[in-house]
């Protein structure tokens, strides 16, 4: 790291935005959490401005964030400068998280984009989001194809079949969250606020899960009193479609999901990307949880062509690509806490269990024991250690290892994993 970089603010939790990137081991990482679709000039902009000013490699996030890495103290303003001069539309507060294809999907229920509108506005009038940590989000689910079922987020509204009101959840993914009941649509914003000012009375630090697991519900529930009106109905369970592919929208034309290997690309071959965008007549590229990436407005013909072209440039275009059931974070060197390099080791371990897996199998790669790509259990966790790998199974990365192995011995420990857990009659 640049001692430069060293002399940047450093705050413990926060998401590093364009105006206070995060020291790294190469360098500061800046994020930016972009709202509804970036026009193709704009998305080549940025690739650009990554070469420029950053190490030329650009990451979205498990929820749908870009993330640019190896800016300088000097050069991180001048990548912000750039940036904000852009018609891109980014969150600067609470992140508040919407279905990827908000607005334009002809399943929702409602429009999660127009209610995270009112949202900002609310939260932005009463002055929360400094109150708050860095890590709180809002998911707010509209209903469409493309749900929110495994995002976890501090607070979660979600459609109910019933029109005209909201449900209302604290602390978990879909499955997970502590249901509060429902409250009517219009009221839906003032709900959340309240919710937040709970989150901001207990401190910087608090979430929603801790407050859920030491008090109960109670004062969540007590703040919406005058608001809610009924139970949260018996929750079907709620599927979301595969984001990779075409999905139809509103006025008739596709969207066309392609993901970044691994999370990462190189700022050139998304500049490409942006190429065959433009060339199938899409009117520009939107970022989804699930290091996802959506071309907009295409045909079907024209669709299938781009496709084809983000396969040739390195992009998963298939669901069932070996890639997605491998996790890894930066790793060494690109992350000073790092033990192994994991995502080098990423494209490797993806080549070994690629035979033998049917995408039920995923191997969380974690240069160390924080574990920040992927917080949830996987079925094996590899964790660098200062002795080598250590393996968990069924775990994360703060789990108990049952075995430590030298890194070159990697694959075939893993190999032999999968082959055991098919031997026990696991569908991998
Ligand atoms: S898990 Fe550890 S090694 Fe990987 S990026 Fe996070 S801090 Fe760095």
């Amino acid at each position: 790291m640049t001692g430069d970089a060293l002399a940047m603010p450093q705050r413990r939790g926060a998401c590093p935005g364009l105006s206070a990137p995060m020291p790294t081991g190469d360098g500061l990482l800046a994020r930016l959490q972009p709202i509804g679709t970036i026009p193709l000039a704009a998305f080549a902009a940025v690739c650009a401005a990554t070469r420029r000013h950053g190490n030329g490699v650009i990451e979205i996030t498990s929820r749908g964030s870009l993330q640019i890495r190896g800016l300088s103290a000097t050069s991180a303003p001048r990548f912000a400068a750039d940036i904000a001069a852009l018609d891109i539309v980014a969150e600067d507060g609470v992140a508040i998280c919407c279905n990827p294809l908000a607005g334009l999907d002809a399943a929702e229920i409602f429009d999660s984009s127009v209610l995270a509108g009112e949202l900002r506005h609310a939260l932005t009038q009463a002055s929360l989001a400094p109150k708050l940590s860095g890590k709180v989000s809002v998911a707010i689910d509209g209903g469409g194809v493309l749900g929110l079922v495994h995002l976890a987020a501090d607070i979660r509204l979600g459609a109910q079949m019933k029109s005209g009101v909201v449900a209302v959840a604290v602390g978990g993914d879909f499955a997970t969250a502590n249901p509060l009941g429902v409250v009517s649509r219009p009221d839906a914003a003032e709900a959340v606020t309240r919710l937040l000012d709970v989150l901001a009375k207990r401190g910087r630090d608090a979430r929603a899960r801790d407050i859920v697991a030491t008090e109960g519900i109670a004062a969540f529930q007590h703040a919406l009193t005058e608001l809610l009106i009924g139970e949260a109905l018996p929750r079907p369970m709620r599927r979301s479609a595969e984001a990779i592919g075409l999905h139809g929208l509103r006025d008739g034309s596709l969207a066309c999901g392609v993901a970044l290997a691994f999370g990462h690309a190189d700022a050139t071959a998304l500049e490409r990307l942006v190429e065959a965008a433009a060339t199938c007549g899409a009117n520009g590229l939107g970022t989804a949880p699930g290091r996802t990436l959506f071309a907009i407005g295409m045909t079907p013909d024209t669709a299938s062509a781009f496709a084809g072209a983000a396969g040739r440039l390195g992009f998963i275009v298939r669901a069932d690509d070996p890639r997605r059931s491998v996790v890894a974070c930066a790793g060494a060197p690109i992350c000073a806490s790092a033990h192994i390099a994991a995502r080098k080791l990423a494209p490797v371990i993806a080549n070994e269990i690629a035979p033998h897996c049917g995408g039920n199998f995923t191997v969380h790669l974690s240069g160390c024991a924080k574990g920040c790509a992927h917080a949830a259990p996987a079925a094996l966790t590899v964790v660098g250690t200062p002795d080598g790998c250590a393996l968990v199974a069924d775990g994360s990365a703060r789990d108990a290892p049952f075995a430590l192995v030298a890194t070159d011995e990697l694959p075939v420990a893993i190999a032999q994993s999968l082959r055991e857990r098919k031997r026990e009659g696991a569908h991998v």
